[in-house]
């Protein structure tokens, strides 16, 4: 890695407050969502606006719930659902701390992407704070493995911070094997990946809609993939299926805290199994400061020696 990446930035939060608000994909409930800025170090906290207190809700991986197909939260009788495209949204545009209003449960849905928040967030624009974000400076590449999956984490080739995911289905499905990478910046995260949609493909469109979930959903809310493309729809980039698990692969490990130099490579890796690297990612960042203040302490051990030799 290049001598010259600084492992450390500004923390940021909005200037001011921005508003988004749609309807849930699984609950079809209609919520209002509202996000302020909020002061050093707190990191991003939802509140439930239509709770009683305690109504709030760290978005932390210490939080994170099991469940397939999203990414929920869930701090005593506090449950959020499908946080991921926000936070992807939030990481991406390096928004460290803020409040985030909500009045129901599950987020909107919007487009099935990120590009909702990710323009309300631009649009209120970011300040500066004085604090300081560390960011983890991977050193060693780990490979995290559930079933064929796999997450690769290794060091960085010259400072960046790089995401990649390689999709790649057993069936016979509709959608063709793909790979998308990207060297994460909030530029390219707004033209490259913030507008690629959620997807299912019809036969799991037809089974979740014989469960009786999502009945209000129709294929314009997001890609439904049947044999001869998106149904009633089409494609935003003829690889969006690749760019949108980046985007959720983003979200997901966003619940670390963790910023990182280094290379992400997922392949056909999903909520839970990014939920262990978002694990991972904070054991890494633990370390890492625990190294930072023994080196501090040997610095500071030395400073003491010289004095006595004066
Ligand atoms: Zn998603």
């Amino acid at each position: 890695m290049e001598a010259s990446v600084n492992p450390s930035r500004n923390q940021h939060t909005l200037a001011v407050s921005c508003e988004v608000h749609g309807q849930g994909y699984w609950t079809g409930k209609y919520v209002r969502v509202a996000i302020h800025p909020a002061s050093t170090n707190t990191g991003i906290r939802f509140v439930r606006t239509d709770l009683e207190e305690p109504n709030q809700c760290d978005a932390s991986v210490e939080f994170r719930e099991e469940a397939s197909l999203r990414t929920n939260l869930q701090n005593g009788k506090v449950h959020l659902q499908m946080v991921e495209h926000l936070m992807s949204a939030l990481s991406a545009l390096e928004i460290d701390n803020c409040i985030i209003e909500i009045d129901g449960e599950e987020l909107p849905a919007l487009d099935g992407s990120s590009l909702g928040y990710a323009q309300a967030l631009s649009e209120a624009g970011l300040i500066i704070q004085a604090a300081e974000k560390r960011r983890l400076v991977i050193q060693e590449t780990i490979r995290i493995e559930r079933g064929s999956s796999w997450v690769q984490v290794s060091p960085a080739l010259h400072g960046e911070t790089y995401f990649e995911y390689r999709l790649s289905f057993d069936d016979a499905t509709p959608i063709d094997s793909q790979t998308f990478g990207i060297n994460l910046t909030p530029d390219r995260f707004l033209r490259e990946v913030a507008s690629a949609r959620t997807f299912v493909t019809a036969d799991q469109a037809a089974e979740i809609r014989s469960q009786g979930i999502a009945g209000h959903v129709t294929n314009q809310d997001l890609l439904v993939i049947g044999e001869d493309g998106p149904i009633e729809n089409s494609y935003r980039f003829t690889d969006e299926c690749a760019r949108h698990k980046t985007l959720d692969l983003i979200g997901d490990l966003a619940l670390s805290g963790v910023e990182f130099i280094g290379r992400v490579i997922s392949y056909r890796g999903g909520h839970i199994l990014n939920g262990q690297v978002a694990e991972r990612l904070c054991e890494m960042a633990r370390e890492q400061q625990t190294i930072d203040i023994e080196r501090f302490s040997n610095t500071h051990q030395h400073v003491t020696n010289l004095r006595k030799v004066m």
